[in-house]
C-alpha cells in the first residue's frame, strides 16, 4: 500500500477450464478499464474443484489433481498492473498442505443441493486448526445452518467473510437477526447485493469489516464497484470499503 490508496476487488474467481464464461486472468483484466482495480482476491472456479451437480459425488484422484492444478494457477498469474491474492479452495481432502506464503486466504463453497463438506472427518478439524494459526480469512459461502455452525461451533474466532452480504448464506437478514454481522471476527463482501443491504450493514456495524467484491465471472468488476461508490457513503467509508479493510486483513494473514 505504502501510503497510496488502491481498489481491492475482495472476491473474483479465475480459472482456465470453464469457459462458460470466459473466466481467466485476460478476462478478468479486459474488464477493469479506468477502473483503478489494482488487486484481486481470487478464487478457482468451483467446477474446477468438486462435481457441483451430482450431490452424491465422491472424490477421486483425478479431481485431487484437478484441483490442485486449479489452486495452483491462481499463483503464477500477479503481473505489475494487478496484483493478484490467491485463495485456497479447500475441499474434502482438506488439503491445506498445498498453502504456500502467497496464499491470503481460504475458500469453502457449496450451495444446498451440491455434495456436502465432510465435517466430521478430523482433517477438517486439522485444517481449521492450521487456518486459524496462520490468521487467515475464509471465504465461507454455505447454507444457512452450515454457516452457524461453522462460525459458532467449529471454527469458532477464526475471520470468515460471508460474501454477498449473506445472499446464498440464508440471507443478509436471517444473519442479522443471529447477530452474526456484529461478531468481531466476521467479514462481508458486497458481491452482487442489494445497494439497500449494503447501507444497512454500513449504518448498523460500521464500515471496517465489508469488502467490495465483484464475483467476477457472474458480477462486472465495474459495475459493482460503481454500485458502491454511489450509495452516498463518505470518502472514509468508501475508501476503507474499497481497499482498506482488504488490504488490512490480508497484511494479517499468513504472516
Ligand atoms: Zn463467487
Amino acid at each position: 500500500m505504502s501510503g497510496s490508496f488502491s481498489i481491492i476487488d475482495a472476491h473474483a474467481h479465475c480459472g482456465r477450464e470453464d469457459r462458460f464464461p470466459p473466466q481467466d486472468i485476460r478476462d478478468y483484466a479486459s474488464y477493469l478499464g479506468r477502473s483503478g482495480i489494482r488487486a484481486v482476491i481470487m478464487f478457482p472456479p468451483v467446477s474446477e474443484i468438486y462435481d457441483r451437480y451430482d450431490p452424491g459425488f465422491k472424490d477421486t484422484d483425478q479431481w485431487r489433481e484437478r484441483r490442485r492444478e486449479s489452486n495452483e494457477y491462481l499463483l503464477g498469474i500477479s503481473s505489475p498492473e494487478l496484483t493478484v491474492y490467491p485463495f485456497l479452495f479447500i475441499w474434502n481432502d482438506y488439503a491445506v498442505d498445498q498453502l504456500t506464503p502467497a496464499h491470503k486466504g481460504i475458500k469453502w463453497h457449496r450451495h444446498p443441493d451440491e455434495p456436502r463438506y465432510d465435517y466430521e472427518n478430523p482433517l477438517c478439524s486439522a485444517a481449521i486448526a492450521d487456518i486459524r494459526r496462520r490468521g487467515m480469512p475464509v471465504c465461507l459461502e454455505e447454507e444457512f445452518e452450515n454457516t452457524l455452525y461453522f462460525i459458532n461451533e467449529l471454527a469458532r474466532g477464526v475471520k470468515v467473510i460471508i460474501p454477498h452480504l449473506g445472499l446464498l448464506n440464508g440471507g443478509y437478514e436471517s444473519l442479522r437477526r443471529r447477530d452474526i454481522w456484529a461478531m468481531p471476527n466476521i467479514y462481508a463482501d458486497t458481491a452482487l447485493a442489494p445497494p439497500g443491504d449494503i447501507k444497512d450493514y454500513v449504518s448498523r456495524y460500521g464500515h471496517e469489516r465489508i469488502m467490495f467484491g465483484s464475483d467476477f465471472p457472474f458480477g462486472d468488476p465495474v459495475h459493482e464497484l460503481n454500485k458502491v461508490m454511489r450509495l452516498g457513503l463518505t470518502d472514509a467509508q468508501r475508501a476503507a470499503i474499497t481497499g482498506l479493510n482488504a488490504a488490512r486483513l490480508l497484511s494479517e494473514s499468513n504472516v
